[in-house]
């Protein structure tokens, strides 16, 4: 399957020069959005993960479905205030200051295989606030998986994990 004809490119959103890729196009493909989870499925079986971990929202729409067709369990990782019980945090730049995921202090036991997915891979700034989050719980890592990476973003790179990365459709 053509997975890239799937995404619907929007120029300049939310600002001028961005080339935001739409998912929402695809996920409304029924074949297409089981086709692309079974593809992450198939990566993410080989680590053997306990936990899959996803923040908020997109990472919901895709590490949801990877956890419930694996069988295993699904831990958010929310912005900070958005959790009912007691978290912990991670701080993250943005343009201008500073914001923070968070996650509940007892999503991950210590020592249990965490994969980490989300919808997109950019400058990896969100993965890598979700990997602080998880090695703080104790979580060890085996993998990542993503729809999407704009690899001249150079994400990748600059993930402090040396945990294989997976990613269906590349920019
Ligand atoms: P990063 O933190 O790697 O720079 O950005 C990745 C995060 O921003 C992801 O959680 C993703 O949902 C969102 N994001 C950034 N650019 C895009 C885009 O072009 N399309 C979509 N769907 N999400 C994006």
């Amino acid at each position: 399957m053509d997975f890239k004809e799937k995404i619907r490119v929007i120029l300049d959103y939310p600002q001028e020069g961005v080339r935001f890729k739409d998912i929402t196009t695809l996920l409304a493909d029924g074949p297409a959005y089981r086709a692309a989870i079974d593809r992450m499925v198939k990566f993410a079986q080989e680590k053997k993960p306990d936990i899959i971990v996803g923040p908020e929202a997109r990472g919901f729409v895709v590490g949801c479905p990877l956890a419930v067709q694996m069988g295993v369990g699904f831990a958010p990782v929310r912005k900070k205030g958005k959790l009912p019980y007691e978290t912990i945090q991670a701080e993250y730049s943005l343009e201008y200051g500073k914001d923070a995921l968070a996650m509940h202090k007892d999503a991950i036991k210590p020592g249990q295989r965490v994969l980490i997915a989300d919808d997109l891979l950019a400058t990896g700034g969100t993965i890598q606030t979700t990997i602080d989050l998880v090695q703080k719980l104790g979580g060890e890592i085996v993998g990542l998986a993503f729809l999407i990476e704009l690899t001249y973003l150079n994400g990748r790179e600059k993930l402090g994990t040396d945990s294989d990365i997976f990613t269906l459709i590349q920019y």
